[in-house]
């Protein structure tokens, strides 16, 4: 058996479509939904993500700012560029890159954007929203796995769920989305003994790892739908350098029902739903 693949791309397309056209209803009514980007150094895995996401607001009509700061810039500049963005009307979503700089307080950085301009979903009051199941900002690389498993009408209710992965921007949030809609809920992580007896049991498999291709066919159950969120290279081998996930796609197509590709996967719909995010936010503004 070999597995139908959940693609991202297609969905993505789908979703942004209707993003485009809510966007230029907004606009007709006098809103242009805008979203502002803070990218601090020249890390070139953040720059390549800002572009992708500043390119994909351009491409549904939606403009946004982007201000980026030099390596060592002094964290006050950086807090007052957000409490300007904070306060004005035409900004509807704040985003800024991580990682950020070991000289500043990550935590304090996003407790610093207003939360109904969070698009990210990592402000403490969203992420306690999202635990008590009434969620302003849903964190977008879960946001967009829940999609993908509603396009595919897979059962969540009921179903063992099992995460690996407890990151506050993906694992966790992912367990809480899940659990909302009656999983049974797992989450694994880096000190879980016996991985593979947990995996095993899992009719839905997230893997947000970070760690290429670490979840073989052999600890997946037969026909389970397979979630990979990571976003690795390969480290040798004739695709050395080529991207690839936490899942090693081509055992673990053989056993499973559905799974997501690397790259065409979880990647494109995360773009997406900052991008809904975004949205919803102007149009919370309009009402
Ligand atoms: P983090 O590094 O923050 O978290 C990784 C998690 O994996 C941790 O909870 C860690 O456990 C766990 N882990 C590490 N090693 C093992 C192991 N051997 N067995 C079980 N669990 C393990 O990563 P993120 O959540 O930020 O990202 C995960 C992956 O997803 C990365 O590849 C990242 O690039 C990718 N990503 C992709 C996105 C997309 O849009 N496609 C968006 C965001 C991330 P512990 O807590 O114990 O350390």
């Amino acid at each position: 058996m070999s597995a139908r693949l959940i693609d991202g791309n297609a969905l993505s397309t789908s979703i942004r479509g209707q993003l485009a056209e809510r966007a230029a209803v907004l606009k007709a009514k006098g809103v242009t939904p805008c979203l502002a980007v803070i990218l601090v150094g020249e890390d070139p895995a953040s720059q390549v993500y800002v572009r992708n996401k500043v390119n994909a607001c351009e491409k549904i009509g939606m403009p946004s700012l982007q201000d980026v700061y030099p390596v060592d810039v002094d964290p006050a500049v950086v807090f007052a560029r957000i409490a300007a963005l904070n306060a004005d009307p035409a900004v509807h979503g704040i985003l800024v890159q991580l990682p950020l700089p070991k000289h500043f307080d990550a935590t304090a950085v996003l407790a610093a954007i207003a939360p109904d301009k969070d698009v990210d979903g990592f402000h403490a009051e969203n992420v306690g929203s999202l635990m008590q199941g009434k969620s302003r900002f849903i964190p977008c690389t879960p946001y967009g796995i829940m999609k993908m498993l509603a396009s595919e009408g897979v059962r969540i209710a009921g179903a063992e769920a099992v995460v690996v992965g407890r990151s506050n921007i993906v694992g966790k949030p992912m367990a809480m989305l899940l659990l909302a809609q009656n999983a049974t809920v797992t989450i694994c992580h880096s000190q879980t003994i016996d991985l593979a007896f947990h995996t095993r049991r899992a009719d839905i498999l997230v893997a947000a790892i970070g760690r290429e291709r670490m979840i073989t066919g052999d600890m997946i159950k037969r026909g389970a739908t397979v979630i990979d969120v990571g976003m690795n290279r390969y480290s040798s081998g004739p695709k050395q350098g080529k991207l690839c996930g936490d899942v090693d796609f081509d055992t673990a197509r053989e056993v499973a029902g559905l799974i997501t590709p690397v790259p065409g996967g979880v990647g494109p719909m995360t773009i997406t739903m900052l991008l809904a995010n975004t949205l919803e936010s102007a149009e919370r503004a309009l009402q």
